[in-house]
């Protein structure tokens, strides 16, 4: 009887990672070219930018540590140099699952402050606990505000984006090949998942897509953290939509409503479906417990004292 109930809490316990292992194996890396020495790698999980040339490989970002072969060999059918950095774009898994075995073949993984401090510790996401990253995937380089690479003949620009979709978020400028890669800053063709747990506001949000516009002209291609490749005018869109459902929802608190009756008014319904990752009254809940309750800065990093906390 023990032997056998002990088995039943083993096979409920890895039932959800071999759930995902399996849909992980089906996986196949895409690769897209975008602009001389810059391309992007479509698997599962967030959109990996690539900046290949004379002076070796930097990733952005690297999805999930059962892809890393997979990602590795994409890359080295473009350009056959080692991957030199990883840089990511924010702290969630799917963007920084591969960090452990790209660490491992010598590559440096460089990210905000507050990407470090995430993975470091437990975080709560979507209601569930994602334990502490082991230490070989946490970034060996973080900074504050921003930092550029001057590799493979261009001027790459990282510039963190304080309480967007986390308090971790960069964004990388290809100044030279007019690349923008966005991270989670934007989801091309669905709403967005605002991680309010992380830090993350719907305020911040709309300012980080104003710095990309303001960064991004009409030729830029811009790589979305999940979708496809998008357009400044694709970028405005989306802008727009969140800022309209994001007034509304302002105009109804002030207005004395609760989040029930203004998730009634379906005031996302238009931009999103119910089977989507974000369905649109999640959506509409997010805005509203963002401007509820605005995220406590926690830039940290700075501090000549070393980190707290
Ligand atoms: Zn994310």
């Amino acid at each position: 009887m023990q032997s056998s109930r002990l088995v039943a809490i083993l096979l409920l316990a890895a039932a959800a990672p071999v759930a995902a292992q399996r849909s992980l194996d089906a996986v196949q890396v895409q690769v897209e070219r975008l602009a001389p020495g810059v391309a992007v790698l479509f698997g599962a999980g967030g959109n990996i930018g690539l900046s290949h040339g004379e002076d070796g490989n930097i990733l952005i970002d690297d999805q999930y540590a059962p892809l890393s072969e997979r990602i590795a060999a994409a890359v080295a059918a473009v350009d056959p140099d080692p991957v030199r950095f990883v840089i990511n774009t924010h702290w969630h898994g799917d963007h920084t699952g591969g960090n452990e075995n790209f660490g491992r073949r010598g590559a440096v993984i460089v990210a905000h402050d507050n990407v470090r401090r995430r993975l470091s510790a437990g975080q709560m996401l979507r209601g569930e606990m994602v334990p502490a990253a082991p230490r070989g995937a946490l970034p060996v380089v973080t900074f504050a505000d921003g930092v550029t690479f001057h590799l493979n003949g261009d001027t790459i620009r990282v510039t963190h984006v304080a309480n967007a979709h986390t308090d971790g978020d960069a964004l990388i400028y290809w100044t030279g090949a007019n690349v923008l890669h966005m991270g989670d800053t934007f989801f091309h063709g669905m709403l967005p998942f605002i991680d309010l747990e992380s830090g993350g506001s719907v305020d911040g949000l709309l300012a980080a897509i104003d710095t990309a516009l303001a960064t991004a002209n009409d030729t830029t291609r811009i790589i979305p953290g999940h979708g496809r490749i998008a357009s400044r005018a694709d970028l405005i869109a989306y802008r727009d939509r969140i800022r309209s459902v994001r007034d509304r929802v302002a105009a109804e608190i002030a207005a004395g409503r609760s989040l029930e009756q203004i998730q009634a008014l379906r005031l996302a319904d238009p931009y999103g479906r119910t089977t989507d990752f974000i369905p649109p009254e999640a959506f509409v809940a997010s805005v509203y417990n963002s401007l509820q309750s605005p995220p406590h800065r926690h830039e940290g990093g700075t501090h000549l004292h070393g980190e707290r906390g």
